[in-house]
């Protein structure tokens, strides 16, 4: 980054050129003071959605009533699927929004190990997000008491860090893939250190050997451009409430490949995803195309709340945001290398701007005490990820270069002063 100073008058000059700078307005901000910087966990809320949603209470709920599912919400879980595509380059058709990120991993890892029935290996990295690993190891164990019967046993390979610690050891992923993998499933970008995988050569990796891949990419959709049918992805994941601004527990949404989508079923076979679900047939029969991968009725007030949010990132465009993006991450890192060196922090994330996404961690022994001295007495909100690392997540759509002067400035005071040095080292539920 340069011209580079470490003035609250340099950060303003970047903010007066900011070309994405009206979007902040489009958001509620309650607290003028409050450093926001966990917009990579909760965005902040859209004041179209906070307009919608009490349009939808009042005339759709409260008016149409049941009229309201052939008045467009019967057709809204693919309707915003096709949006949402919009944003990670796939043809309509091919992206639904339903249930939890968790849970769409279930249906297409068991999808895709139907589909490869006679491979035995899952390939993920230790840099994963605990929830997919569980949820192979939940599969796996199912397989495991039931291995004749309708779920093939699997191994699962967890492809360590390499010495950096925050990026994947992509040489032995690179070898371990082979004729016996049936799926690899990574998070795009790594949910504490804010690795980037280069997902088009993953995928050609997988598919040389003849492998399916499925991508997370809950901390990638809305802030690092992706291009799901250009790199001929397979499968891929990913939840609406970080940089899509959906709100809290919005649901999630899955992407399945088209040339895929009529030799899967999902393994939950519910009414939605029944091809005719009001002639209340005693059989099932899977929907044509990515409609299987429904389950139950779709929770229509969150669902319908993530649209605005996501309009607004196509309004702005994923190539202005990431590049607004990068210059954010890049002078936070100037910025805490010039304010910050001898207070004992290290990074957490990659050096290299096309190596990571919207997030970066520090790492310090404190990191937990100087994260709640942030948020209790700074105003500044990150988060902490065990063991040492307060993430700091860059929204570009609302934040700053202001807001990142701000946080250092706040961050080097609470090293100066020690005031982390008065809380406990317990943790609370949430962190
Ligand atoms: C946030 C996140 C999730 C969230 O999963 P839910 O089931 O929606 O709670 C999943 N995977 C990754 C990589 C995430 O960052």
């Amino acid at each position: 980054m340069k011209p580079f100073s470490p003035t609250r008058e340099f950060a303003l000059r970047l903010d007066a050129a900011d070309p994405l700078a009206r979007f902040r307005n489009e958001f509620e901000q309650p607290e003028p003071n409050l450093c926001y910087m966990d917009g990579n966990s909760l965005g902040r809320l859209p004041r179209r959605t906070a307009a919608r949603l009490r349009s939808i209470i009042e005339e759709e709920w409260g008016r149409d009533l049941i009229r309201g599912w052939n008045n467009g919400w019967y057709q809204a879980p693919a309707r915003l699927g096709d949006k949402i595509g919009q944003l990670i380059g796939a043809e309509p058709g091919q992206v639904i929004v339903c249930d939890s990120t968790s849970v769409n991993l279930y249906k297409l890892a068991y999808a895709a190990l139907q589909l490869l029935a006679t491979r035995q290996t899952v390939i993920t990295d230790s840099l994963n997000f605990p929830s997919d690993i569980y949820i192979l190891q939940g599969l796996l164990s199912s397989a495991e008491r039931n291995p004749h019967r309708t779920q093939r046993n699997f191994n699962i390979v967890n492809i360590p860090a390499d010495e950096s610690d925050h990026r994947p050891d992509l040489n032995a992923l690179y070898h371990s893939i082979n004729e016996d993998t049936a799926l690899i499933t990574l998070s795009h970008v790594t949910f504490k250190s804010g690795y980037l995988y280069d997902m088009a050569t993953i995928t050609r990796w997988a598919h040389e050997k003849g492998a399916l891949v499925l991508w997370d990419l809950s901390h990638s959709v809305g802030v690092v451009p992706i291009e799901l049918d250009a790199w001929q992805v397979d499968f891929a994941i990913g939840c609406t409430y970080k940089y899509l601004n959906g709100g809290p527990g919005a649901p999630a949404f899955l992407y399945v490949n088209q040339r895929l989508q009529s030799d899967i079923v999902s393994p939950i076979w519910g009414w939605f995803g029944q091809n005719r679900p009001f002639d209340f047939r005693l059989e099932y029969t899977p929907a044509p195309g990515i409609t299987r991968f429904l389950a139950g009725t779709p929770s229509i007030l969150s669902l319908l709340a993530v649209e605005p949010g996501v309009e607004l990132i196509l309004e702005a465009g994923i190539p202005a945001i990431r590049h607004k993006s990068v210059a954010l991450t890049e002078y936070f890192l100037a910025l805490v290398e010039t304010c910050l060196s001898g207070h004992g922090f290290t990074l957490g994330s990659p050096r290299e701007p096309e190596q990571r996404g919207g997030h970066i961690s520090l790492r310090h022994p404190e990191g937990y005490r100087i994260n709640r001295a942030l948020i209790e007495e700074m105003n500044v909100i990150p988060d902490f990820r065990e063991p040492d690392n307060i993430r700091f997540g860059f929204a570009p759509l609302y934040t700053r270069f202001e807001d990142v002067w701000e946080t250092v400035e706040r961050l080097q005071r609470v090293m100066v002063e020690k005031r982390y040095k008065k809380y406990p080292e317990v943790r609370p539920a949430v962190t």
